[in-house]
């Protein structure tokens, strides 16, 4: 077992039926994970035993690195897993601090017609060992400090709820990877049950959905979770959401050419969201040659940023990282399938 497969509760019973102590599992977790040791050999304060334990019950090894593609501002890393599946994540150095987006699952079930990794079908979930070491190896890689997660690239998070809630108990834990709350978020396509479950964790941790059109008609074109869970029902559960959580929800919205970047639509949108606590995330569209949807012209997305700031809706366009090293959610999987 990867030592990177337990939660800190889950190790403190696996040693507890083991006749080993508690906090003996808060001694290994620090060493593994604040003190970044290579061996179980070098763990100082425990006991000779437990180490014989650890070396021969647990691993430490990392993911398996294939390729990295760096810009200025952004690294992106291709992995692969123990079974050969391929998983991307991708680092972004901001001026606050870097940000890491990690994947959920291997491939993807919800079909966005806009989406690189929803072209290959989901083939599994990410285990909380695959989901953690995505961060422990690239930190390890480039011997820096992750400063927030978020859970945004190949797969629906709420789609591996369980994994994912094991996940955000290790991401937060200040003996493990130790990131705050707030510095960590969720992204959906909208799994209405899911979100309203993820509501009643009352945990800190942000949330955002894709939402990416405002109305159902755009919406059915571009996202086939609309046919499950429309904009109505998503809608309702962002309102339950913030009033379990008091927490403002970002609204992630790709400027699609001709699809979705209308004026019509900007005031469509404004009249979904007018008097929420949300805020919206323009996001200018990475175009693939798999995909004939275009990016929207610059000066639309500008237009459409002003509808919204002009009727008093929190927004930002996203500022474009990435887009010289394939950072579009699936790109570079895809690149090393077709090599
Ligand atoms: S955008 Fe997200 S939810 Fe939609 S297909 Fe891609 S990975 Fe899946």
């Amino acid at each position: 077992m990867n030592i990177y497969s337990f939660t800190k509760n889950e190790l403190e019973n696996y040693l507890i039926e083991n006749e080993f102590k508690k906090f003996n599992a808060t001694q290994i977790l620090e060493w593994v994970y604040l003190k970044n040791i290579k061996s179980f050999d070098e763990m100082r304060n425990v006991s000779k035993v437990l180490i014989e334990f650890c070396k021969t019950n647990f691993t430490m090894e990392t993911l398996k690195l294939i390729t990295k593609h760096s810009s200025k501002d952004t690294v992106k890393y291709l992995f692969e897993l123990t079974d050969g599946n391929k998983i991307e994540c991708v680092l972004m150095k901001h001026n606050y601090g870097n940000s890491l987006c990690i994947s959920s699952q291997v491939g993807c079930n919800m079909g966005c017609v806009f989406c690189e990794s929803g072209r290959l079908k989901k083939v599994r979930d990410l285990s909380l060992e695959e989901l953690v070491l995505q961060v422990i190896s690239v930190k390890k890689e480039e011997n820096i400090n992750i400063n927030s997660i978020v859970i945004m690239g190949i797969g629906e998070p709420f789609d591996n709820f369980e994994n994912i809630k094991r996940f955000l108990s290790v991401a937060i834990d200040p003996k493990m990877i130790g990131i705050g709350q707030r510095h960590i978020t969720v992204s959906t396509c909208g799994l209405v049950p899911k979100i309203k479950e993820f509501a009643d964790l009352d945990t800190q941790v942000n949330l955002a959905i894709s939402l990416h059109a405002p109305n159902n008609e755009i919406r059915n074109q571009i996202m086939k979770i609309n046919s499950a869970y429309n904009i109505n029902s998503v809608m309702s559960a962002v309102d339950y959401y913030i009033e379990k959580t008091n927490r403002r929800v970002t609204i992630e919205y790709i400027m699609l050419d001709d699809i979705n970047d209308s004026e019509k639509c900007a005031k469509e949108l404004v009249s979904l969201l007018k008097g929420k606590l949300v805020y919206v995330n323009l996001i200018p569209y990475n175009e693939t040659s798999n995909c004939q949807i275009k990016r929207s012209k610059d000066f639309k997305v500008k237009a459409f940023y002003d509808i919204l700031k002009k009727n008093g809706i929190e927004c930002t366009i996203r500022k474009e990282m990435g887009l010289k090293v394939s950072a579009a959610c699936g790109q570079l999987r895809a690149l090393s399938e077709v090599k």
